[in-house]
């Protein structure tokens, strides 16, 4: 592949951090950097939250649930369209997924199909344990809305903030601030990156510290091992935390890069049929993916036609996620919603969108589309 969906992109100020970790020989899933990541991704927040380094999104989410309470039979609500890490850990915990669809004017959660689902199991004595919206391509959920519906029916909110990291909500709101917690995730197609890695952010200090506990095998105070409870490896290396130094200073940076992308794209490729992800007032997005939609009978291309021939051409494109109400691991599940997710996916396509991508890789990008665009009418 010549240009990627979503690259690493150093800042040039990781590899002497690294250094520094191995000069000390904190060679470990603890140390000063690790300590220093957390304290920094909190400052970047601003926010009154704690921050625990883990050794994925995934992880994160996992220990969010279970400090939720999420057990064996519980139910989870959840967007269904997400990436697997921020579903798997339901699964992790034997608890049921009820998926939710999205609103089409944010493709986020749609809080209205929450709201009235939310009534009905409140009658019939049935209310999920936790609500897990997640920030989709880098656009914070409508957060008041589902803060409100988790307090009034006194459910758990876990935020999957994993693709929203530099995101703004209303007010200046950071994304990663939300509910009981939120996640992130550090991956090496996110933003920034720790080469692999994710953060639980909660404003609950318990949390926290159970989190803490939890990551690092559920180890009782006592001189030997003692455990009252199982735990997880879950740690995030110091090495790696050394990388999420270099990287979180350039956070603003990638995120003004991606906004530029996408406003090219925007600029470039829009007409009858082609529809880029909406934004919100008030809301400012990472736009960590450029995503769009292409309507096949107005365009005469399908979205299939643009990312193969873009393929030829080695430059990666990526159908939107598939639902997971569709998805065979999850047959039968229960979902509502009016299917926006569904027709998102069918013409769905997220583009090069890499911090570190060149202008002209770009333009060629543009180029190739453009040429298929103009055939089709
Ligand atoms: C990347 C991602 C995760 C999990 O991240 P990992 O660090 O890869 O485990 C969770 N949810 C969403 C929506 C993501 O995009």
């Amino acid at each position: 592949m010549r240009i990627h969906l979503s690259r690493p992109h150093m800042s040039g100020q990781e590899q002497w951090r690294v250094a520094e970790a191995f000069a000390s020989n904190f060679v470990a899933p603890l140390g000063p950097q690790l300590d220093a990541f957390e304290a920094s991704v909190r400052e970047y927040l601003g926010a009154d939250v704690h921050c625990v380094g883990l050794s994925s999104g995934s992880a994160a989410l996992h220990l969010a649930l279970r400090i939720a309470g999420v057990g064996s039979g519980d139910e989870v609500w959840i967007s269904s369209m997400t990436f697997a890490g921020g579903i798997f850990p339901v699964n992790y915990l034997n608890a049921k997924p009820r998926f939710f669809d999205l609103d089409p004017t944010s493709w986020t959660v749609d809080t209205a199909w929450l709201s009235e689902e939310l009534a009905k199991a409140s009658r019939e004595n049935r209310l999920p344990k936790a609500i897990v919206p997640t920030d989709l391509y880098g656009q914070s959920v409508d957060l008041e809305p589902l803060q409100a519906l988790a307090e009034q029916y006194g459910v758990r909110l876990i935020v999957d903030s994993a693709e929203s990291l530099g995101a703004t909500y209303k007010n200046g709101r950071k994304a990663g601030t939300g509910g009981d917690a939120a996640i992130l995730s550090f991956n090496g197609n996110k933003i920034i990156t720790t080469s692999g890695g994710g953060m639980l952010v909660t404003r609950h200090k318990a949390w926290a510290a159970e989190a803490r506990f939890l990551a690092t095998q559920a180890r009782d105070p006592a001189p030997h091992y003692e455990h009252s409870t199982f735990g997880y490896n879950y740690r995030l290396s110091n090495i790696c935390a050394a990388i999420g130094l270099g990287q979180i200073e350039v956070l603003d940076a990638r995120v003004a890069r991606r906004r530029e992308i996408f406003a090219r794209y925007k600029g470039a490729l829009s007409r009858p049929g082609i529809a880029f992800m909406p934004e919100p007032d008030g809301l400012h997005s990472s736009r960590w993916l450029t995503a769009l939609t292409i309507d096949p009978t107005e365009t005469g291309i399908a979205r299939e036609d643009i990312r193969l021939t873009l393929l030829e051409h080695r430059i990666e494109s990526r159908p939107l996620w598939k639902p997971m109400h569709m998805q065979p691991l999850y047959a039968g599940a229960p979902y509502h919603g009016a299917c926006v997710d569904e027709r998102l996916f069918a013409n769905g396509l997220c583009l090069p969108s890499g911090s570190d991508m060149t202008d002209e890789q770009q333009n060629e990008v543009i180029e190739r589309i453009t040429t298929l665009l103009d055939r089709g009418r």
